[in-house]
């Protein structure tokens, strides 16, 4: 079986692993948090690095930081992962979703001003599987509307938009480090920002909010989502090597481009905008309306054929648990629910190798033509 991901964790993530277990620092108090904090933030072009526990943490600490709460509405994509989503929810906010653009796979930003009501108070931009949100249009109608602007990174570690860094743009950014990502820790995640305040708040939250000099008396609530020292040490390792494992995916797009050159029935990633050239987080298909297969049944063949696949995301207007709640009553994204049931990416790890990519094309044309 060809995995759909699969890391690489050959450069210096064993010895710098030995090195908290040698010297005892496995918590988060060790050395290596801080590192990978101030490499990380330096990195993405921001002043702040927060290393948390996982993606989905660093959204929910960044969206209770910027002040989120009853009655204010957040502007996000239908399409997108559940993770944007819960804390906006859980804090009694509102979600107010934005269809996709058809080509980029992002929020369609031409819809977004639109949606602005005098209760908005932030934009949340997902930049996703390669090509980051077309963020000027974003931040203009923030800056009209005094809005706060945060960047979902997850997937655009060491991509760029018209030369910055993904989630150095909006007023906080947030990534993970899942496996799947460009660079991981096994779990893990990081919120960046410049403002000295916004960056405290978001380290008191990782932090329970235990105050320094009472320790145990506390003002606001807090989680704990505080990142270990051997995920840190990890996360040194993979940064290290960031723009190594770019090139790669870079270069696995590249390939599948050539290989799937010309197929009949499905769309591929567009490779660049004018704004940015797209890093292939994961390299995606949407199939044809015309072709008799959607994308469940094409991953199923694909599976039997030893090549693991993964569908797109199912978008947030469509999700039991949201709708059980009463959100998005009567409310259509027809782009979004045509991804979510068209769309499905092939292996495309970092570990992946070209003789692999040749056996997956090679599948994908017989199952979509066989
Ligand atoms: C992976 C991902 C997350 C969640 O990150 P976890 O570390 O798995 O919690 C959030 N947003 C996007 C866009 C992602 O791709």
């Amino acid at each position: 079986m060809i995995p759909v991901n699969e890391p690489l964790l050959d450069g210096n993530e064993k010895q710098y692993l030995l090195e908290c277990i040698e010297t005892g620092w496995i918590s988060s108090e060790g050395p290596f948090v801080k590192q990978f904090e101030e490499r990380f933030a330096e990195r993405v072009e921001r002043r702040h690095g927060i290393a948390v526990s996982n993606g989905t943490a660093a959204l929910d600490a960044a969206i209770e930081a910027l002040g989120i709460g009853p009655g204010d509405e957040v502007i996000m994509p239908a399409f997108t992962i559940i993770s944007c989503i819960g804390q906006i929810v859980r804090a009694g906010a509102k979600p107010v979703l934005v269809d996709s653009d058809p080509v980029t796979w992002n929020m369609d930003v031409s819809q977004i001003e639109a949606k602005v009501t005098p209760r908005t108070k932030a934009v949340m931009a997902v930049h996703i599987y390669g090509l980051p949100v077309d963020m000027d249009p974003v931040l203009a109608i923030a800056r009209r509307h005094g809005l706060k602007v945060l960047e979902d990174a997850a997937q655009m570690h060491g991509q760029t938009y018209k030369g910055r860094p993904c989630g150095s743009l909006g007023d906080v950014g947030t990534f993970s480090f899942y496996p799947n990502k460009h660079i991981t820790t096994g779990e893990g995640g990081m919120i960046v920002a410049d403002d000295d305040r916004l960056a405290e708040v978001c380290r008191s939250l990782r932090n329970l909010c235990f105050q320094p000099g009472k320790r145990f008396v506390h003002e606001r609530l807090g989680w704990n989502l505080r990142m270990t020292n051997m995920q840190a040490a990890l996360g040194l390792a993979q940064l290290e090597r960031l723009d190594e494992f770019v090139g790669r995916k870079r270069a696995m797009g590249a390939r599948y481009n050539t290989l799937l050159n010309g197929l009949a029935g499905a769309q591929l990633p567009l490779p660049r905008t004018d704004y940015a050239e797209n890093i292939y987080w994961v390299y995606g298909l949407v199939l044809d309306d015309a072709l008799a297969l959607d994308a469940e049944e094409a991953m199923r063949r694909l599976a039997a054929k030893g090549v693991g696949c993964r569908p797109f995301f199912w978008p947030m207007h469509e999700q039991p648990v949201l709708q059980q709640m009463g959100l998005f009553k009567g409310e259509r994204y027809p782009v979004a629910e045509r991804l979510a049931r068209r769309g499905f990416y092939l292996p495309s790890g970092l570990a992946l190798q070209p003789a692999q990519q040749d056996q997956v094309a090679a599948a994908l044309k017989e199952v979509l033509h066989g």
